[in-house]
């Protein structure tokens, strides 16, 4: 019983430190608005890259013809294809496939990698039916979602600044992205060119906006996280005075990575810093995204076995394995609505092999996963206030600043992409609710929406609608 204390003890004590009050949510809104800012005005000025897309034009609706898209993110790969018929009858038909990315490929080289892509591409090409069909003497164009920092030098072009999520390619750093993946499909057979190169970010930006004109933000809350948004262009001043004849651009924030002194950081969180391969690097979203959620619940667990033998006299050998408890596992205990948490006692057992707990310790680990969940959703919405307020979105200006453009419905639509965001309610109604209580008033005008798969589909639209400019 002493030792359940200390464990509820210790349980207070890392929900004080991870509480998100209105007033410190407040302060990493202005943060992150100061942190968008600085990152625009001059490289390296930021820990924000605020990376310009070359992406001026988002697409419109009356796009057409067969478009495909591949889509490297943090877990899976994804290749698409595409039927637009424009205007009237937009996505005529679309198709998928998806695969695990396999992990050795994650750790070993630049060719092994690209070419991985380049054959699930070029076998998910070869079982194209006959209701696909490319315009006359039209090319088979594909947008590449490649989810890392890259510095863009086009459109179709730019070189991968460092791997996030557990990736580490070495010899891909420095290199131009496309072109190696364009080699790899050469040499596979397949006519085909990639038109676009996107961060799923603004793939999903640019999904959502193929719907729904209103859509100025996107953001991704899956194995990573990140956001884009259109910005004017002459705000953009470390770019010079080129502007693109739209007057707007997407900028790829790079979020991840953001940093505040704001941010409610726990020991439990540095420690998880430190056993990444990107140490100092992503904090962000080393607290909210679905890579790392699952991680801060099993290394506070582990804390509470060792430290107040919560499961009994022997820590579980298979808690101490980094990632062993994933986001998914977290979600599910989450949703137990069971009155003696039953679920949560079946992933103990599943997952370390935990026979019969208490309700009381099941107790405990429903609150650990509440609380560490309730803090990521809360920043992830601090996050996008700032992005709102940043492009004066967040009622606080008057009506005629900031704001770079149109719409005449007055609304401001956030799209949401990403597994975490799409399988996860309770994450979900937490950010929703955060993001009305930082708003007040101006949460009306508000819509934050899932685009769901807006990432992939996304980049082939862009394909599509740079086919269409051309
Ligand atoms: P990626 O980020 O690789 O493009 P997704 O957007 O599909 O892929 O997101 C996958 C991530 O979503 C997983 O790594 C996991 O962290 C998270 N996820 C998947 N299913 C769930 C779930 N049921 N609950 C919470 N998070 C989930
Ligand atoms: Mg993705």
């Amino acid at each position: 019983r002493s030792q359940r204390h200390h464990a509820r003890s210790f349980l207070l004590e890392f929900q004080e430190a991870c509480a998100t009050p209105v007033a410190r949510l407040r302060q990493v809104v202005d943060a992150m608005a100061v942190e968008m800012h600085a990152g625009l005005v001059s490289e390296g000025g930021s820990r924000l890259k605020m990376l310009p897309s070359y992406v001026d034009q988002l697409p419109e609706g009356d796009e057409k013809g067969l478009y495909y898209a591949v889509d490297l993110g943090g877990t899976n790969f994804r290749a698409l294809r595409v039927q637009l018929g424009g205007k009237e009858s937009r996505v005529i038909k679309q198709e998928y496939e998806e695969v695990a990315i396999p992990p050795e490929l994650m750790i070993g080289t630049s060719e092994e990698l690209f070419d991985f892509i380049a054959k699930e591409l070029t076998s998910f090409v070869a079982r194209e039916g006959d209701d696909f069909q490319p315009s006359a003497g039209q090319s088979r164009d594909i947008g590449f979602t490649f989810s890392f920092p890259v510095q863009q030098t086009a459109l179709n072009s730019g070189t991968l600044l460092n791997w996030t999520k557990g990736f580490k390619v070495v010899d891909a750093i420095g290199q131009d992205v496309v072109a190696a993946l364009q080699r790899c499909i050469q040499k596979r057979g397949p006519e085909m060119r990639i038109t676009a190169l996107v961060n799923d970010a603004v793939g999903a930006l640019a999904g959502g906006r193929y719907w729904n004109e209103d859509v100025m933000i996107a953001v991704i809350l899956g194995t990573g996280t990140n956001a884009a948004y259109v910005e004017r262009a002459q705000a953009i001043s470390k770019c010079g005075s080129t502007f693109p004849k739209s007057g707007e651009m997407v900028i790829n924030m790079e979020w991840g990575n953001f940093w505040s002194s704001h941010l409610p950081r726990t020991p439990v969180d540095e420690t998880l810093d430190n056993e990444t391969m990107n140490p100092g690097e992503q904090g962000f979203e080393k607290m909210i995204s679905g890579m790392y959620l699952g991680d801060v619940v099993r290394r506070v667990l582990l804390k509470m076995a060792q430290e107040a033998a919560l499961f009994g006299p022997n820590v579980p050998r298979k808690m101490l394995e980094a990632f062993s408890l994933g986001t998914p596992d977290i979600s599910k205990i989450h949703a137990d609505e069971s009155s003696d948490l039953k679920v949560v006692g079946n992933v103990l057992r599943d997952v370390y092999g935990i026979q019969n707990t208490s309700l009381a310790v099941r107790k405990i680990v429903y609150e650990v996963c509440d609380t560490v969940a309730e803090r990521g959703a809360r920043l992830a919405a601090a996050g996008i206030v700032g992005i709102l307020k940043k492009i004066g979105r967040d009622g606080t200006h008057s009506k005629d600043v900031g704001s770079p453009v149109h719409p005449e419905s007055g609304k401001t639509v956030v799209a949401m992409d990403g597994g975490l965001y799409e399988r996860y309610s309770k994450f979900r109604a937490y950010m929703q609710a955060a993001a009305a209580e930082l708003l007040g008033d101006a949460s009306k005008d508000v819509v934050i929406e899932l685009s769901k798969d807006g990432s992939g589909i996304g980049a082939a639209l862009l394909a599509a609608s740079i086919a269409k400019n051309r």
